[in-house]
């Protein structure tokens, strides 16, 4: 289970996230919704401390971080719970798609290289990379790199896998193989943390969804709850304009 109690961040003069609490369960595949500028990205980045919160707590599976003063430690061992799929695939180019796989294991989960080397075969060929192993990401179309980003990210099996907008880089055609891998792992019961403008994979693949608006959590409740009979009257003004 994740509890994040009262986040706040400040970028400047700008208060962008004003006292954020949410609770995830495990296997729950939540979607952060909102519109731009809203603070969803923070909110994510927040959670492996890749923004360092203001204030507020963390708790990732019975460990709590104090987001004012956490350690070193503290912020260690709340990084080796989660992987994040980047916008932007964050893959290194110069190695291999089985290299990028292999790197995290064998730097983060300590794995020698040969067992790094299975487990990295076992996930790409989950995603459909299997007959890739040996290219390069510039050799592969942006829905391959994401699905490779993916890859990365659940070989390191996490509490949780949080994920940024990872469509919206991509050209119309290639979202859906990329929302298909997602919709695969999330019926294995992994638990997700998915900002994202896809409304159709919102509402079919999330059981929770999150409206946020304004650095606030405007509304949560369940995908026909939010979709159907949101009850506040920003939510209602955002799926209006957006679907
Ligand atoms: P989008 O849907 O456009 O990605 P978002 O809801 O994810 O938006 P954030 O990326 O969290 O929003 O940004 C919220 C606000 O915080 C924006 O006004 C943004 O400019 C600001 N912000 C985000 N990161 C930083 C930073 N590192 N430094 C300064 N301001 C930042």
């Amino acid at each position: 289970m994740i509890e994040i109690r009262n986040i706040t961040k400040t970028f400047g003069r700008q208060e962008v996230l004003k006292g954020i609490d949410l609770t995830v369960e495990k296997g729950e595949v939540v979607v952060i919704l909102g519109p731009s500028g809203s603070g969803k990205t923070t909110l994510l980045r927040c959670l492996n401390f890749l923004e360092k919160p203001d204030d507020g707590t963390v708790n990732i599976s019975g460990e709590q971080v104090n987001c004012k003063r956490p350690t070193k430690q503290e912020i260690h061992s709340l990084r080796k719970k989660t992987a994040m799929v980047f916008q932007h695939y964050n893959l290194f180019k110069h190695k291999t798609v089985l290299e990028n796989v292999m790197e995290g294991l064998i730097i983060v989960r300590k794995l020698d290289r040969v067992e790094a080397r299975v487990k990295s075969i076992e996930v790409l060929e989950k995603v459909g990379l299997g007959d890739k192993l040996d290219m390069y990401p510039s050799q592969l179309s942006g829905g391959q790199q994401q699905r490779v980003g993916i890859a990365r990210a659940l070989a390191l099996e996490p509490e949780v896998i949080l994920f940024d907008e990872p469509t919206s880089a991509l050209d119309p055609e290639l979202v859906g193989e990329v929302l298909s891998v997602i919709r695969k792992i999330a019926a294995e019961g992994i638990t997700m943390i998915v900002v994202t403008h896809e409304m159709g994979f919102a509402r079919d693949v999330s059981n929770h969804v999150v409206f946020m608006d304004g650095g606030v959590i405007v509304e949560e409740g369940k995908p026909n709850e939010i979709f159907r009979s949101p009850k506040e009257e920003r939510t209602k003004q955002f799926l209006k304009r957006i679907t």
